[in-house]
């Protein structure tokens, strides 16, 4: 699931130099609670992550800012079942419209702000795109507290799917890469 942005949101400070543009947002998550995330906290995983992609601006385009290990710059939402979250369900709303491959659907006024959790404190570190080809062009951004969706929230992304309207019905699930080795990346906090 994949919201293009065409505002210019910008996102600055943190780990980064420089202004790095608003480009999109979306959601990994799992068939069933208990996996969904792509990144684990001491091995944990959360039922969905949301992400936030932004690239730098020093780069002119974003297929240029993918070359360079300071290219973009994702901020990483946790999202866990338990309370609704009122400001997603614009989102879910929307994807009544394109349940199936290859639809679109308009997508406006929408400030991607409103998914984030009260507190700011988050982990740091260099790192790659999830999906191919996951080049090493993020700096990451994750945030330590979770947002909570509904179980009926949850199950609207799990209704989605992969396959297109005439074919045989295949659930968009477990769109989520597993954990990958650290090697030499050094992972920061921003808190205590
Ligand atoms: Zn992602």
């Amino acid at each position: 699931m994949l919201m293009e942005a065409l505002c210019f949101a910008v996102l600055q400070g943190g780990a980064l130099d420089g202004v790095y543009r608003l480009a999109q947002f979306h959601i990994h998550w799992g068939s069933c609670e208990g996996q969904g995330s792509e990144h684990t906290v001491d091995g944990v995983k959360y039922d969905a992550e949301l992400h936030i992609v932004h690239w730098n601006v020093k780069y002119g385009k974003f297929a240029e800012a993918v070359k360079h290990p300071d290219g973009l710059a994702v901020v990483g939402i946790f999202m866990k079942v338990g309370n609704a979250r009122p400001e997603i369900q614009k989102v879910l709303d929307a994807l009544n419209s394109i349940q199936t491959k290859g639809k679109q659907a308009s997508f406006t006024n929408f400030d991607p702000t409103g998914l984030l959790p009260a507190c700011r404190d988050y982990w740091t570190y260099p790192g790659s795109l999830t999906t191919p080809p996951l080049l090493e062009c993020v700096i990451w951004h994750v945030l330590k507290e979770p947002i909570t969706v509904s179980p009926e929230q949850m199950c609207k992304l799990r209704g989605l799917c992969f396959s297109a309207e005439n074919e045989p019905v295949c659930h968009m699930v477990d769109n989520w890469r597993p954990c990958q080795p650290l090697k030499s990346r050094e992972v920061r906090a921003s808190f205590q």
